[in-house]
């Protein structure tokens, strides 16, 4: 899937268009949904241009992976949501419903979740 650098993501990493950050590290931006669907809602991306877990796989650093999982981990940490826990989720692709083609780790928590179908 061909990156489109104007997709949302690409324009928050530019600062063209604002964001509620959360934490930034030299390879991750984490900041909040515009539209929470449960208390804690953050979105956790590469500032690398990927499409997709593949795009991500294929050509990304170590470096770049290392940073997003261990971003992930400490957002649900500092958010509050480890001890109780929560749910982590990638859209991909039109099957996957992928709405912003940046790929993007969504961090939900802070109520239970029910169980997750599909
Ligand atoms: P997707 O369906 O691609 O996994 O989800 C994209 C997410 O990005 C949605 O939950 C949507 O609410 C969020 N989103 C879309 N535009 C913006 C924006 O401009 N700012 C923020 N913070 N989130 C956005």
């Amino acid at each position: 899937m061909a990156y489109d650098p104007n997709n949302v993501f690409a324009r928050i990493l530019r600062g063209e268009i604002p964001c509620s950050k959360v934490r930034e590290d030299e390879h991750t931006l984490a900041f909040h949904d515009i539209n929470p669907q449960t208390p804690t809602h953050v979105l956790v991306i590469p500032k690398g241009a990927y499409v997709s877990w593949s795009d991500f796989a294929e050509t990304a650093s170590d470096a770049e992976i290392a940073a997003l999982v261990r971003a992930v981990g400490v957002v649900a940490r500092e958010q509050g949501v480890a001890e109780d826990g929560y749910r982590v989720l990638s859209n991909i692709g039109p099957h996957g419903n992928q709405e912003v083609e940046h790929l993007h780790i969504h961090v939900f928590g802070g109520r239970p979740l029910g169980r997750m179908v599909p």
